[in-house]
Protein backbone atom coordinates (compact mmCIF):
# COMPACT_ATOMS: atom_id res chain seq x y z
CA UNK A 1 0.00 0.00 0.00
CA UNK A 2 1.03 3.67 -0.48
CA UNK A 3 1.20 6.33 2.32
CA UNK A 4 -1.28 9.62 1.32
CA UNK A 5 -0.29 13.01 1.79
CA UNK A 6 -2.90 16.12 1.50
CA UNK A 7 -1.07 19.40 1.33
CA UNK A 8 -2.82 22.67 1.98
CA UNK A 9 -6.37 21.91 0.69
CA UNK A 10 -8.81 24.38 0.24
CA UNK A 11 -12.24 24.30 -1.28
CA UNK A 12 -15.43 26.41 -1.40
CA UNK A 13 -18.73 25.63 -2.51
CA UNK A 14 -20.36 29.05 -3.56
CA UNK A 15 -19.06 31.16 -0.47
CA UNK A 16 -18.99 28.66 1.75
CA UNK A 17 -15.58 27.94 2.63
CA UNK A 18 -15.84 23.85 3.17
CA UNK A 19 -12.08 23.28 4.03
CA UNK A 20 -9.35 26.00 4.96
CA UNK A 21 -5.92 24.77 4.45
CA UNK A 22 -6.10 21.05 5.51
CA UNK A 23 -2.61 19.05 5.24
CA UNK A 24 -2.26 15.61 6.53
CA UNK A 25 0.04 12.43 6.32
CA UNK A 26 -1.17 9.18 6.96
CA UNK A 27 2.18 6.72 6.76
CA UNK A 28 2.43 3.46 4.44
CA UNK A 29 0.12 1.02 6.66
CA UNK A 30 -1.17 3.60 9.10
CA UNK A 31 -4.86 3.80 10.35
CA UNK A 32 -6.10 7.41 10.52
CA UNK A 33 -9.54 8.95 11.56
CA UNK A 34 -10.66 12.07 10.94
CA UNK A 35 -12.97 13.08 13.55
CA UNK A 36 -15.36 16.04 13.28
CA UNK A 37 -19.26 17.40 13.84
CA UNK A 38 -21.46 16.51 10.79
CA UNK A 39 -21.09 19.55 7.89
CA UNK A 40 -17.26 20.22 9.08
CA UNK A 41 -16.09 19.17 5.71
CA UNK A 42 -14.91 15.47 6.58
CA UNK A 43 -17.06 13.86 3.09
CA UNK A 44 -15.63 16.84 1.08
CA UNK A 45 -11.77 16.06 1.84
CA UNK A 46 -12.39 12.28 1.29
CA UNK A 47 -13.77 12.87 -2.21
CA UNK A 48 -11.07 15.13 -2.84
CA UNK A 49 -8.83 12.70 -2.16
CA UNK A 50 -10.53 9.93 -4.17
CA UNK A 51 -10.61 12.70 -7.18
CA UNK A 52 -14.40 12.82 -6.80
CA UNK A 53 -13.91 16.48 -6.20
CA UNK A 54 -11.71 18.81 -7.37
CA UNK A 55 -9.82 21.15 -4.67
CA UNK A 56 -9.23 24.96 -5.25
CA UNK A 57 -6.12 24.87 -4.13
CA UNK A 58 -3.32 22.17 -2.45
CA UNK A 59 -1.97 18.70 -3.53
CA UNK A 60 -2.77 15.20 -3.14
CA UNK A 61 0.07 12.50 -3.39
CA UNK A 62 0.01 9.06 -3.07
CA UNK A 63 3.27 7.59 -2.20
CA UNK A 64 5.52 9.77 -4.73
CA UNK A 65 3.64 10.45 -6.86
CA UNK A 66 0.87 13.72 -7.05
CA UNK A 67 -2.33 12.76 -8.22
CA UNK A 68 -4.28 16.01 -9.00
CA UNK A 69 -4.99 15.39 -12.19
CA UNK A 70 -5.59 11.76 -12.32
CA UNK A 71 -9.09 10.20 -12.96
CA UNK A 72 -10.69 8.62 -9.51
CA UNK A 73 -9.90 5.24 -11.25
CA UNK A 74 -6.35 5.86 -11.89
CA UNK A 75 -5.97 6.24 -7.98
CA UNK A 76 -6.32 3.12 -7.47
CA UNK A 77 -8.05 3.98 -4.32
CA UNK A 78 -10.80 1.50 -2.26
CA UNK A 79 -14.11 3.76 -0.74
CA UNK A 80 -16.11 2.20 1.47
CA UNK A 81 -19.66 3.71 2.31
CA UNK A 82 -22.15 2.95 4.50
CA UNK A 83 -24.40 1.01 2.07
CA UNK A 84 -21.76 -1.26 0.61
CA UNK A 85 -24.25 -2.11 -2.73
CA UNK A 86 -23.71 -5.89 -3.55
CA UNK A 87 -25.68 -6.90 -6.51
CA UNK A 88 -28.56 -9.22 -4.87
CA UNK A 89 -28.47 -11.68 -8.23
CA UNK A 90 -24.66 -12.27 -7.92
CA UNK A 91 -23.09 -14.47 -5.58
CA UNK A 92 -20.61 -13.79 -2.93
CA UNK A 93 -18.12 -15.26 -5.82
CA UNK A 94 -19.20 -13.00 -8.38
CA UNK A 95 -19.60 -9.85 -6.47
CA UNK A 96 -16.05 -9.86 -5.74
CA UNK A 97 -14.58 -10.82 -8.93
CA UNK A 98 -16.79 -7.70 -10.39
CA UNK A 99 -14.08 -5.46 -10.48
CA UNK A 100 -12.11 -7.64 -11.75
CA UNK A 101 -13.97 -8.85 -14.55
CA UNK A 102 -15.06 -4.89 -15.55
CA UNK A 103 -10.86 -4.12 -16.00
CA UNK A 104 -11.25 -7.51 -17.93
CA UNK A 105 -13.79 -6.46 -20.68
CA UNK A 106 -12.73 -3.25 -20.96
CA UNK A 107 -9.21 -3.93 -21.94
CA UNK A 108 -10.87 -6.99 -24.54
CA UNK A 109 -12.96 -3.82 -25.45
CA UNK A 110 -9.37 -2.18 -26.38
CA UNK A 111 -8.63 -5.22 -28.41
CA UNK A 112 -12.05 -6.38 -30.13
CA UNK A 113 -10.56 -8.81 -32.22
CA UNK A 114 -7.23 -9.83 -31.16
CA UNK A 115 -8.93 -10.26 -27.39
CA UNK A 116 -11.20 -12.91 -28.94
CA UNK A 117 -8.28 -14.30 -30.28
CA UNK A 118 -5.63 -14.71 -28.02
CA UNK A 119 -5.22 -17.45 -25.64
CA UNK A 120 -5.26 -15.41 -22.43
CA UNK A 121 -8.76 -15.40 -21.59
CA UNK A 122 -8.56 -18.67 -19.81
CA UNK A 123 -5.30 -17.53 -17.87
CA UNK A 124 -6.58 -14.47 -17.08
CA UNK A 125 -10.37 -16.03 -15.62
CA UNK A 126 -7.79 -18.01 -14.04
CA UNK A 127 -5.80 -15.09 -11.78
CA UNK A 128 -9.19 -14.01 -11.30
CA UNK A 129 -10.17 -16.99 -9.40
CA UNK A 130 -6.92 -16.91 -7.74
CA UNK A 131 -7.58 -13.10 -7.04
CA UNK A 132 -10.70 -13.57 -5.53
CA UNK A 133 -9.47 -16.31 -3.21
CA UNK A 134 -6.82 -14.33 -1.94
CA UNK A 135 -9.23 -11.65 -0.99
CA UNK A 136 -11.99 -14.07 0.50
CA UNK A 137 -9.61 -15.44 2.45
CA UNK A 138 -8.61 -13.46 5.50
CA UNK A 139 -11.92 -11.81 5.50
CA UNK A 140 -13.22 -15.44 6.28
CA UNK A 141 -15.61 -15.42 3.37
CA UNK A 142 -14.04 -18.71 1.62
CA UNK A 143 -16.91 -21.18 2.79
CA UNK A 144 -19.63 -18.28 1.82
CA UNK A 145 -18.49 -17.74 -2.10
CA UNK A 146 -21.31 -19.24 -3.45
CA UNK A 147 -23.82 -17.98 -1.66
CA UNK A 148 -26.04 -14.46 -2.11
CA UNK A 149 -25.94 -11.23 0.01
CA UNK A 150 -29.88 -12.54 1.42
CA UNK A 151 -28.34 -15.34 2.61
CA UNK A 152 -25.37 -13.12 4.73
CA UNK A 153 -25.76 -11.40 7.98
CA UNK A 154 -24.80 -7.36 7.64
CA UNK A 155 -21.08 -8.15 9.18
CA UNK A 156 -20.73 -10.62 6.14
CA UNK A 157 -22.14 -8.29 3.47
CA UNK A 158 -19.55 -5.77 4.83
CA UNK A 159 -16.48 -8.11 4.42
CA UNK A 160 -17.88 -9.20 0.59
CA UNK A 161 -17.55 -4.98 -0.14
CA UNK A 162 -14.12 -5.05 1.38
CA UNK A 163 -12.89 -8.40 -0.09
CA UNK A 164 -14.13 -6.64 -3.69
CA UNK A 165 -12.24 -3.42 -2.88
CA UNK A 166 -9.01 -5.64 -2.03
CA UNK A 167 -9.23 -8.04 -5.08
CA UNK A 168 -7.97 -4.40 -6.63
CA UNK A 169 -5.25 -3.84 -4.41
CA UNK A 170 -5.85 -0.64 -3.54
CA UNK A 171 -3.18 1.94 -2.56
CA UNK A 172 -5.22 3.04 0.57
CA UNK A 173 -9.09 2.38 1.93
CA UNK A 174 -10.64 5.74 2.26
CA UNK A 175 -14.01 4.80 4.42
CA UNK A 176 -17.06 7.32 5.08
CA UNK A 177 -18.82 6.15 8.34
CA UNK A 178 -18.89 2.71 7.26
CA UNK A 179 -20.46 1.57 10.53
CA UNK A 180 -23.11 4.75 11.04
CA UNK A 181 -26.32 2.05 9.18
CA UNK A 182 -25.51 -1.00 11.38
CA UNK A 183 -27.24 -1.64 15.32
CA UNK A 184 -25.05 -1.64 17.96
CA UNK A 185 -24.36 -5.00 17.93
CA UNK A 186 -23.71 -5.07 14.32
CA UNK A 187 -21.46 -1.85 14.86
CA UNK A 188 -19.03 -3.88 16.99
CA UNK A 189 -18.78 -6.98 14.77
CA UNK A 190 -17.88 -4.66 11.99
CA UNK A 191 -15.26 -2.34 13.86
CA UNK A 192 -13.34 -5.56 14.91
CA UNK A 193 -13.53 -7.34 11.29
CA UNK A 194 -11.60 -3.84 10.04
CA UNK A 195 -9.42 -4.33 12.77
CA UNK A 196 -8.53 -7.62 11.73
CA UNK A 197 -8.39 -6.33 7.96
CA UNK A 198 -5.77 -3.86 8.99
CA UNK A 199 -3.66 -6.36 10.80
CA UNK A 200 -3.61 -8.81 8.49
CA UNK A 201 -3.03 -6.35 5.45
CA UNK A 202 -1.00 -3.76 6.88
CA UNK A 203 -3.38 -1.51 5.25
CA UNK A 204 -3.42 2.00 4.59
CA UNK A 205 -6.64 3.29 5.89
CA UNK A 206 -7.87 6.86 6.13
CA UNK A 207 -11.50 6.63 8.24
CA UNK A 208 -14.25 9.31 8.38
CA UNK A 209 -16.72 9.43 11.49
CA UNK A 210 -18.47 11.80 13.65
CA UNK A 211 -18.75 8.85 16.67
CA UNK A 212 -15.45 9.73 18.96
CA UNK A 213 -15.76 6.43 20.48
CA UNK A 214 -14.59 4.69 17.33
CA UNK A 215 -12.16 7.22 16.15
CA UNK A 216 -10.25 7.11 19.92
CA UNK A 217 -10.35 2.84 19.66
CA UNK A 218 -9.50 2.10 15.89
CA UNK A 219 -7.05 4.62 14.98
CA UNK A 220 -3.33 5.08 15.88
CA UNK A 221 -3.73 8.88 15.30
CA UNK A 222 -7.06 10.79 14.92
CA UNK A 223 -7.67 14.45 13.49
CA UNK A 224 -10.30 16.48 15.29
CA UNK A 225 -11.67 18.89 12.54
CA UNK A 226 -14.25 21.30 12.52
CA UNK A 227 -15.47 24.24 10.10
CA UNK A 228 -13.07 22.90 7.59
CA UNK A 229 -9.92 22.93 9.46
CA UNK A 230 -7.76 20.47 11.56
CA UNK A 231 -7.57 21.31 15.31
CA UNK A 232 -5.10 18.72 16.52
CA UNK A 233 -3.76 15.90 15.13
CA UNK A 234 -2.33 12.71 17.46
CA UNK A 235 -2.69 9.65 18.62
CA UNK A 236 -5.49 9.20 21.02
CA UNK A 237 -4.30 9.11 24.41
CA UNK A 238 -2.19 12.32 23.59
CA UNK A 239 -5.09 13.99 22.07
CA UNK A 240 -7.22 12.86 25.33
CA UNK A 241 -4.35 13.56 27.88
CA UNK A 242 -3.07 17.28 25.81
CA UNK A 243 -6.03 18.75 23.87
CA UNK A 244 -4.79 21.68 22.17
CA UNK A 245 -8.00 23.14 22.86
CA UNK A 246 -11.33 23.54 24.89
CA UNK A 247 -13.01 22.42 21.72
CA UNK A 248 -10.47 19.35 21.20
CA UNK A 249 -11.35 18.48 24.95
CA UNK A 250 -15.15 18.58 24.48
CA UNK A 251 -14.69 16.74 21.23
CA UNK A 252 -12.82 13.62 22.64
CA UNK A 253 -14.35 13.62 25.97
CA UNK A 254 -11.38 14.96 27.92
CA UNK A 255 -12.33 15.48 31.93
CA UNK A 256 -12.40 19.35 32.25
P1 LIG B 1 -19.23 16.09 6.71
O1 LIG B 1 -18.89 14.89 5.88
O2 LIG B 1 -18.18 16.42 7.73
O3 LIG B 1 -20.58 15.99 7.35
P2 LIG B 1 -19.34 17.46 4.15
O4 LIG B 1 -17.97 17.40 3.59
O5 LIG B 1 -20.34 16.51 3.61
O6 LIG B 1 -19.27 17.37 5.75
O7 LIG B 1 -19.91 18.92 3.94
C1 LIG B 1 -19.21 20.08 4.37
C2 LIG B 1 -20.04 21.30 3.99
O8 LIG B 1 -20.06 21.43 2.58
C3 LIG B 1 -21.48 21.24 4.45
O9 LIG B 1 -21.86 22.52 4.86
C4 LIG B 1 -22.21 20.82 3.19
O10 LIG B 1 -23.52 21.31 3.21
C5 LIG B 1 -21.39 21.47 2.10
N1 LIG B 1 -21.39 20.71 0.84
C6 LIG B 1 -20.96 19.46 0.66
N2 LIG B 1 -21.06 19.08 -0.61
C7 LIG B 1 -21.60 20.14 -1.29
C8 LIG B 1 -21.96 20.40 -2.66
N3 LIG B 1 -21.76 19.48 -3.61
N4 LIG B 1 -22.46 21.61 -2.95
C9 LIG B 1 -22.62 22.56 -2.02
N5 LIG B 1 -22.31 22.39 -0.71
C10 LIG B 1 -21.81 21.20 -0.34
MG1 LIG C 1 -19.98 13.11 5.62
Amino acid sequence: MASVDLIGIGKRFGTTEVLRDVSLRIADGEFLAILGPSGCGKSTLLRILAGLEGADRGEVRLGDARVDQLPPKARNLAMVFQSYALYPYMTVRQNIALPLEMRRLSALQRLPLLGRLLPGTALRRRAIAEDVAAAAEPLQLTHLLERRPAQLSGGQRQRVALARAMVRHPAAFLMDEPLSNLDTRLRTEARAEIMALRQRLGATILYVTHDQAEAMAMADRVAVMQGGRVLQLAPPQELYDEPASLEVARFVGSPP
